[in-house]
């Protein structure tokens, strides 16, 4: 009781005596401007509908070109502000990196997140088991999960700036708008409405580094006396990679709150947020194209691998396995040759912890990456920390130069530092590295349908050879010839290669007689 005073007093002192920030005058302003503190806090219950566009800018077809169209989705669903929970339930049709449609629903608590059905390639242990396919959000999916919905919940957030004056502190302008910061996010209000613009969060790129993430409000529609921002445009570094138009948004409407229910199989081990270093826009950007693995470790499976390990598959070549991707070592006289460094700098430092206990006083000299995309790419930093020379294809070296320039300070996984130093080779058709004793690690650029200046790579001791994305070694093939694995075939011929396996960025190895049997010699 004695606390509850102080509290009202010390909000009465607040309110009567101190005189409002910059800052919190801009809030309280947006807060009036959106239907006032009082409509917003009687919100019990919103329900919605709208639909969405995707796209990836780092899967794109030429490296640092024009971002790839993902997906085009349609969800409706409720939040329901006493349990502080929603569901949404969500249909996304893909254009890429293949034609398919999930339909699958999202029910997110303060505790825990659920996803029910199937929303991936990438499915995890546990969604395989379910019956029908259902799996609990790793704390990772769900802490970024409940940011995002704290950045689309403008009005809530708002209110929740007004109510802790004391943290909304100064921010630079964006754009000549006014904008303060708020527990992780910074805000940007437009001067003429005082409503809310855009709401950016200091986010890490596994590609480029320091990035902003903004959502940008627009197409504000009076909701009886509620405002409401209906159109959203999320940009990353500035460039547009969501955007979301609200068709439908309504107000204490009654929800089925049972539909926030689930079996308590799922329940059980269900994670908590993650606290720190949540790989937001690995998360994200991966659901953008549907092949989010959904796991607290974004290498592999917690609930389904033991973890990363270095395969031999030949003599003196090791491929990374048990994770989503892989990459290739071969092992030189006086050095190591890595081709790909997937995922993140996280993986590249396990890579280079391992490499070193096995093969020590061989450093890693060379590091190929068969193409840009950024899941094949993310660890460029981690390997390249070793002091090597990054070998990519025709018209990658420049995009490459770009990236390593770019900020890196907010990187979970390496101190921040400058890599141009690092040599940038590329390889206009085909390059040899070889090491004293003659033994050779030769690559490729390919003619294929998956990404400008890819490169193949070739063991010719070991007779294997070695591509991402194009052909996955291991499963079994489809019943006919795709453009991918015959622009392997394409490779192989010209080059006067005689292949006895393959191993790939993704999957195991396969013999290559498989793939000649599908395609044709
Ligand atoms: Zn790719």
């Amino acid at each position: 009781m004695k606390q509850a005073v102080i509290a009202l007093c010390s909000a009465i002192f607040l309110v009567s005596c101190a005189t409002p920030t910059r800052e919190q005058s801009l809030v309280n302003r947006a807060v009036d401007a959106m239907g006032g503190a009082e409509r917003i806090a009687g919100v019990k219950t919103i329900t919605f509908k709208g639909t969405s566009k995707y796209w990836e800018p780092e899967q794109s077809d030429a490296p640092g070109g024009e971002s790839r169209f993902a997906n085009e989705s349609s969800f409706e669903g409720f939040i329901d502000a006493a349990s502080r929970s929603s569901r949404t339930d969500i249909v996304r049709n893909f254009a890429y990196p293949a034609p398919r449609t999930f339909t699958f629903s999202e029910v997110v608590t303060p505790e825990a997140g659920y996803v029910l059905g199937v929303d991936s390639n990438g499915r995890n242990a546990q969604n395989l088991k379910s019956t029908p396919p259902a799996h609990s959000m790793s704390g990772f999916r769900l802490a970024t999960t409940q940011r995002e919905s704290r950045r689309a919940g403008t009005g809530q957030l708002m209110l929740a700036m007004q109510r802790s004056p004391d943290k909304v502190q100064p921010a630079a302008d964006i754009n000549g708008q006014p904008a303060v910061s708020f527990d992780g996010f910074i805000v940007a209000f437009d001067p003429a409405t005082g409503l809310p613009s855009r709401v950016r969060t200091l986010d890490y790129d596994n590609i480029w580094g320091d990035v902003n993430y903004d959502m940008i409000l627009s197409d504000w529609r009076d909701l009886g006396g509620y405002k409401v921002p209906m159109n959203r445009k999320y940009e990353l570094a500035g460039r547009p990679v969501v955007e979301t138009n609200l068709t439908d948004v309504r107000f204490n409407q009654s929800v089925d709150t049972a539909r926030l229910q689930v079996p308590a199989d799922l329940r059980t081990g269900a994670a908590k947020p993650a606290g720190r270093n949540v790989p937001y826009q690995w998360v994200m950007r991966r659901q953008f194209i549907g092949t989010y693995m959904d796991s607290d470790n974004v290498s592999f499976d917690t609930r389904g691998s033991q973890g990363l390990r270095l395969q031999e598959i030949a003599p003196g070549v090791h491929q990374i396995q048990g994770g989503t991707h892989n990459s290739l070592v071969v092992v030189m006289s006086d050095h190591l040759i890595v081709l790909d460094a997937p995922v993140t700098d996280a993986q590249s430092m396990w890579l280079v912890g391992a490499t070193r206990a096995q093969f020590p006083g061989k450093p890693i000299r060379w590091l190929v990456l068969t193409h840009h995309h950024m899941d094949h790419a993310g660890g460029v930093r981690g390997i390249l920390a070793e002091g090597g020379t990054l070998v990519v294809g025709q018209g990658a070296a420049a995009h490459f130069r770009r990236v390593l320039s770019a900020p890196m300070t907010r990187n979970p996984d390496l101190p921040a530092r400058s890599f141009h130093m690092n040599p940038i080779l590329e390889v206009p058709e085909s390059h040899v590295m070889s090491d004293a004793s003659g033994r050779q690690v030769i690559v490729y650029v390919m003619d294929n349908p998956h990404a400008k200046g890819m490169l193949m790579g070739w063991v010719p001791h070991a007779r294997l050879g070695y591509v991402t994305d194009i052909w996955t070694p291991g499963p079994p093939l489809p019943p006919k010839p795709n453009p991918g694995l015959i622009s392997v075939v394409n490779t192989v011929k010209p080059a006067g290669l005689q292949p006895e396996k393959f191993a790939g960025g993704h999957g195991s190895t396969a013999d290559y007689q498989l793939l000649t049997r599908l395609v044709g010699p």
